[in-house]
């Protein structure tokens, strides 16, 4: 069973993403149990920082309501666990964003105080995920009104995300998610992070925006010798997913079939004859990052060892059949431009 977190500073979206996150694990077949934050259900019950003693005191009630929900919901996915298979418990915040509010000394208390240290604290949770408040880029964006338990300003808020960043910083796999032009894009982000932390690839691929993929990958016979090169879980993700799909030796003028290419030391590419295609290699790898950028795709699914689409492998350049590592030229030319690749065996 996995544990994770999801936390961030005010008005992150962090509500809207658990539910967006629980319905993206339902789809994938996962079973996802969420642990609700405990202190926004405290200060809507009337026990906030200014009701109690001291700070310490509200943070130390805080941690003891999350352990007790993190407990309970365990041993319900405990049950379930035979039937429905590995659960995923999805905590709404963790005991070290109680370290935001408190000096290092008063944490080490309020954990104590809960018989934990933070040894103990940081090993109930396998990986956090952080959503950056949109405070902390835009503060006209920022908002009470959808929280009644959020009383910071804009300005308090950013700090409030930067401090919540800094208590969990001893945790050894915590990924930001920064703000992106729409909600969706975030919830994408997300789910991507989450979803290679956990090797689910039903979350890793992105919902809102299109993914750029090999031609061949989807059945076109664009390849070399005039074939096609199917692969099932990409052309499975076309039904919930849009796919973009280019041949960028195609779109360089290239006919097909044609004489194969490698790349060669120098960086040119050259065919099996010995004539040089580098330009025509160079102007599809272009035209693909065009379409890429028209579509708005953030992530392609490209073909392995191709010397256009391949991503971790290529053909060394002397048509012997041996791989060395390095990138096909259409698939340097997407992730210079800060698209994220995928191998076909990245999805498989
Ligand atoms: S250039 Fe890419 S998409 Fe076209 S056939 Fe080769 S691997 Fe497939």
């Amino acid at each position: 069973m996995k544990v994770i977190v999801i936390t961030g500073g005010p008005c992150a979206g962090k509500t809207s993403a658990l539910t967006c996150v629980r319905e993206r694990f339902e789809q994938a077949g996962v079973p996802a149990y969420i642990v609700p934050e405990a202190a926004t259900d405290l200060i809507l019950e009337g026990v906030a920082p200014w009701t109690c003693s001291s700070v310490l005191d509200f943070q130390t009630r805080v941690i003891a309501l999350q352990l007790e929900r993190e407990s309970a919901v365990a041993e319900e996915a405990k049950k379930a666990e035979r039937d429905a298979g590995e659960p995923v418990i999805v905590c709404d915040r963790g005991v070290f964003d109680s370290g935001a509010y408190l000096t290092d000394e008063e944490f080490s208390q309020a954990l104590a105080g809960n018989g934990l240290d933070r040894i103990h604290a940081l090993s109930r949770y396998d990986a956090v995920f952080h959503l950056e408040s949109v405070a902390k880029d835009d503060a006209s964006a920022y908002t009470r009104q959808n929280n009644d338990a959020r009383f910071e300003n804009a300005a308090e808020a950013a700090d409030a995300d930067e401090r919540g960043l800094r208590a969990w910083a001893l945790h050894p796999s915590v990924h930001v998610i920064g703000n992106f032009a729409s909600f969706e894009e975030k919830v994408d982000a997300l789910c991507t992070e989450i979803g290679k932390e956990l090797g689910i690839p039903e979350l890793v691929f992105h919902r809102h925006t299109p993914i750029l993929v090999s031609a061949c990958l989807l059945g076109e016979p664009c390849r070399y010798d005039g074939a096609s090169v199917p692969c099932s879980a990409v052309q499975a993700l076309a039904e919930s997913r849009k796919l973009v799909p280019v041949c960028p030796e195609q779109l360089g003028g290239l006919p097909t079939p044609r004489t194969p290419s490698e790349i060669q030391l120098d960086g040119r590419v050259v065919d099996r004859t010995g004539d040089d295609r580098t330009a025509a290699f160079v102007a599809g790898a272009h035209k693909a990052l065009s379409i890429a950028r028209e579509q708005g795709c953030k992530q392609a699914i490209l073909k392995s060892r191709s010397p256009s689409c391949g991503v971790h492998q290529v053909y060394d350049g002397a048509f012997s059949g041996a791989l060395v590592p390095g990138r096909g030229v259409a698939a340097a030319c997407l992730a210079d431009a800060g698209i994220e690749l995928f191998d076909e065996l990245d999805v498989s």
